[in-house]
């Protein structure tokens, strides 16, 4: 299978629809990788990942250089699905001055007092930059799809809270997207797909290795008692939201090393198809940098 086809499995389609259970969250790769002992894989996504990673670095100061285009991640999975390892792994090599990583939490007071796109939106990045959303606007059609109460706290006009409701939102997210990506913003969007079993092994960890034990947090088993109803939300939203200008990546995430090179590809990838390079400059400036040159060839020493 060619690295095109490859990434395309995890793509999901924009128009059809999207199951969780057709994606195998422990994947570790085709059959031509068949042969390699799991060590070996290991070892395989983390070369995948160096070399991914030495791109995007490169990309980045492609894109400064730029200076038209913007690229935003938008990273989104359960409680554990490992998204702020990605994190630190994928910038790694990245100039801390062209990205910003944004945590979404809990909305403030003043975040509820908007519509709900509002905080997402100042976030964005700016020409030149990347910037990576550690949950994002999805969170808006999950966690509060999921707890109505959420819901009630946002103060919204009285309306029914049905299907309808939800679709709506679902287009607000496509519209703002489709509005970031016509002005030059590209919008990649990656789910971290983890088992149920392997959520509940992580979580273990956390509770039996001390230096763990501060990642614990009893909301996570309180949203774990949810699993279904985030399963049905991810399904839903993921298919709405799957577009041609943003389309959706469901990375197997049961395995880190495997969601991080899977991640890093689709990242390098698509800035490869951006095609940038550095600005040449016209004969104007290149005369002034002759002058430029002249000018201090010609200093004398003090
Ligand atoms: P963490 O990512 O573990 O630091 O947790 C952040 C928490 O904030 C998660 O439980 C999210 O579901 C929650 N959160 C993020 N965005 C929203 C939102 N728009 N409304 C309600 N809760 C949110
Ligand atoms: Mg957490």
């Amino acid at each position: 299978m060619n690295h095109e086809d490859l990434l395309r499995r995890f793509r999901v389609e924009p128009g059809s629809r999207f199951r969780l259970a057709d994606h195998d969250p422990s994947w570790i790769g085709e059959d031509e990788f068949g042969e390699l002992g799991h060590d070996e894989l290991k070892e395989r996504a983390k070369a995948i990942l160096a070399r991914n990673v030495e791109a995007l670095s490169k990309a980045q100061e492609l894109l400064w250089a730029d200076d038209t285009r913007a690229l935003l991640i938008v990273l989104q999975g359960m409680d554990t699905a490992g998204k702020d390892g990605l994190i630190k792994h994928l910038l790694t090599g990245v100039n801390p001055q062209g990205c910003d990583v944004v945590s979404f939490k809990q909305p403030s007071a003043e975040e509820l007092d908007h519509a709900f796109l509002w905080r997402c939106m100042k976030r964005t990045p700016e020409r030149g930059r990347i910037a990576i959303f550690n949950r994002s606007h999805y969170e808006d059609v999950l966690v509060v799809r999921v707890r109505p109460e959420l819901l009630r706290a946002a103060k919204l006009p009285d309306g029914l809270r049905e299907e309808t409701f939800w679709s709506r939102r679902y287009e607000d997210l496509n519209a703002f997207e489709r509005h970031l990506d016509s002005n030059g913003t590209l919008v990649l969007k990656f789910f971290l797909n983890i088992s149920r079993d392997e959520q509940r092994k992580r979580l273990l960890s956390r509770l039996d290795d001390p230096r763990k034990q501060w990642k614990f947090s009893a909301a996570d088993l309180a949203e774990r008692g949810r699993w279904d109803a985030y399963q049905d939300a991810y399904e839903r939203a993921i298919t709405a939201t799957s577009t041609p200008w943003a389309p959706w990546n469901i990375v197997p995430a049961d395995h880190k090393w495997v969601a991080r090179a899977v991640v890093s590809a689709v990242v390098a990838r698509a800035i490869a198809a951006l095609g940038l390079r550095e600005p040449r400059l016209d004969e104007a400036a290149i005369g002034r940098l002759d002058e430029a040159r002249k000018a201090l060839e010609s200093e004398r020493p003090r």
